[in-house]
């Protein structure tokens, strides 16, 4: 049996024991009963001026109640492979879910293994020369490798559980299992998605990188096989977890008439302050206190038109360059385990909806087109630079007003309102005066670099009820690509979805 034990209020000083003390001394369970007690959940509450721990903790007692099979599983014989394109955590998940259950599935990845992508985008930053097929986008773990790691999601499915049990059962620290907002880092992230990768060999399942699908083929409208670089997959299920950069696969399949919507997204650009203004900003005298670590913030501005916000903040992180195409610049930020790098950055960026532009593909021409100023800004992928203050009164900046971009490539001085559409650069330039009020000095201390386009998919790949495309049977459209997730970890949970769905239908292969 357990109980958990909320709202547990604790000076900033207090460790994990000290919480799980005061819950055993508080439950009302005998103590003769319980098995174990841990932290399940801590959060800061810096809401009444004072910076407090918030705790809750689960106690588990006898008698143990009977572990339920998670999963049901059907009877229906499968007469192809299941295929899954891509191994972001969409994909990553739902292979893993599938394998440990004891189905088969080939997983095809353009990329390299996350090691050789690690060196592939070193060399990237060093030399400028961009590998297509594997970079920040592209390869083993996805997008999410070169991140923070940021686990929150606002879906509330109970399947957060699963994925936050299976990061650690790969290597990640407990922590993540009771932290209000979990983080991973980029550094453990890494051998994390080594780990599931092994676990998904070890259980059957079959891994190929550098293996781009360039073609599905539909027969009677139902998948039938998939072509890649590496030859003819046959498949009876084809799950597209793609991520929202895989522009060539979407004209792949808009070209077959695949049904896809366009969809709203957000663009604008990375700011960076030093750590410790945002650290003082949130947490007043008690930043740099251990317990707390770096700060981050959430800022909105409804404008007339449309929204401005920030977006995945990355405290104590770094600007990473997240091109997949060469001439084109587009930022994103990562930030390691510790999160101790000398500034902290987040995207600020303002509202595109499919008004802003034509066609089911024209999110992406749009994306394409800033990218492309944004090189052309510097002639290279050296980003372009602005103070933020200079930002909003329209002044390319001369110096650096102290915040040093962290961007791995170098970086120029440039207009970068001419790198965004105008209408969207009107909001950027008021959501940041209002943000000012919100935190003091929020933009005479920091720096924007250009420019961050790829914050969602620019477009829905439409499925139905049984997350199957809705006009091409066994072709499973899941993740952030396809439209129906937001971060690591929705897009997880849709993998497992997937999953979940194949097992409900299909015996074991
Ligand atoms: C730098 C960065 C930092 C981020 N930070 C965070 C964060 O802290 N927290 C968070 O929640 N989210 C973060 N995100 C977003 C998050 O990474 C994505 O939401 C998430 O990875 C989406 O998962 P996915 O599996 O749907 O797609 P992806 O992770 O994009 O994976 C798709 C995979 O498919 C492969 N692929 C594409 N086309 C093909 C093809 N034709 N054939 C074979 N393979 C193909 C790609 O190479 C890729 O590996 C960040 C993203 C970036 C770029």
């Amino acid at each position: 049996m357990k109980k958990i034990i909320s709202n547990i209020l604790m000076s900033v000083d207090c460790t994990n024991n000290d919480a799980v003390e005061y819950a055993l001394n508080n439950s009302k369970i005998d103590k003769s009963i319980i098995t174990s007690a841990k932290v399940v959940k801590r959060s800061v509450d810096a809401r009444r001026g004072d910076i407090n721990l918030v705790y809750a903790v689960e106690i588990e007692y006898l008698p143990v109640e009977k572990e339920k099979n998670e999963f049901t599983f059907g009877t229906k014989k499968l007469k192809g492979d299941i295929v899954i394109v891509g191994a972001g955590p969409a994909g990553l998940f739902c292979a893993y879910t599938l394998t440990k259950n004891g189905y088969k599935c080939v997983l095809a990845e353009r990329g390299q293994s996350v090691y050789e992508r690690v060196k592939s985008v070193d060399s990237f930053y060093k030399s400028g020369n961009l590998n297509i097929n594997s970079n920040v986008q592209f390869g083993e773990g996805g997008a999410g490798t070169f991140s923070d790691g940021k686990l929150t999601t606002r879906v509330g499915d109970a399947r957060s559980k699963i994925v936050l049990e299976t990061f650690v059962e790969n290597g990640a620290k407990e922590d993540i299992l009771y932290a209000q907002k979990p983080h991973i880092g980029t550094d453990m992230l890494k051998d994390i998605v080594a780990n599931m990768r092994k676990e998904i060999i070890k259980n059957g399942g079959v891994v190929l990188f550098d293996t781009t699908v360039s073609d599905v083929v539909i027969k009677n409208n139902q998948v039938y096989s998939v072509i890649t670089n590496r030859g003819e997959i046959p498949a009876e299920k084809v799950i597209l977890a793609i991520g929202h950069s895989a522009r060539d696969t979407y004209s792949m399949l808009y070209k077959k008439g695949i049904a896809m919507e366009a969809k709203a997204f957000a663009m604008g650009y990375r700011i960076e302050h030093k750590r410790e203004f945002i650290d003082y900003s949130q947490y007043g005298k008690y930043a740099g206190h251990k317990n707390l670590g770096s700060a981050d913030y959430r800022l909105t501005y409804n404008g007339k038109d449309r929204s401005c916000f920030s977006f995945c903040m990355c405290p104590g992180g770094y600007v990473v360059a997240a091109a997949s195409e060469n001439g084109g610049i587009t930022v994103n930020g990562m930030s390691e385990n510790s999160r101790n790098g000398e500034n902290s950055n987040s995207a600020i960026v303002a509202q595109i909806t499919p008004n802003d532009y034509e066609g089911v593909l024209g999110g992406i021409e749009l994306q394409r087109k800033y990218e492309s100023l944004a090189y052309g800004a510097t002639n290279s992928f050296v980003a372009p630079i602005q103070n933020t203050e200079d930002f909003i009164n329209g002044k390319v900046s001369k110096k650096l007003n102290g915040v040093v971009p962290s961007y791995p490539l170098g970086y120029e001085f440039a207009d970068l309102g001419k790198l965004m559409p105008a209408e969207a650069v009107k909001t950027l330039r008021e959501g940041l005066k209002s943000f000012d009020r919100k935190i003091k000095n929020f933009t005479t201390c920091s720096v924007l670099t250009g420019v961050e386009t790829r914050t969602s998919a620019p477009l829905r790949i439409l499925r139905n009820e049984l997350m199957e495309s809705i006009n091409v049977c066994g072709l499973m459209p899941i993740g952030e690509g396809a439209g129906y997730a937001g971060g690591i970890m929705s897009a997880a949970i849709d993998g497992i979805k997937a999953a979940e769905r194949i097992m409900s239908v299909y015996d074991r292969n």
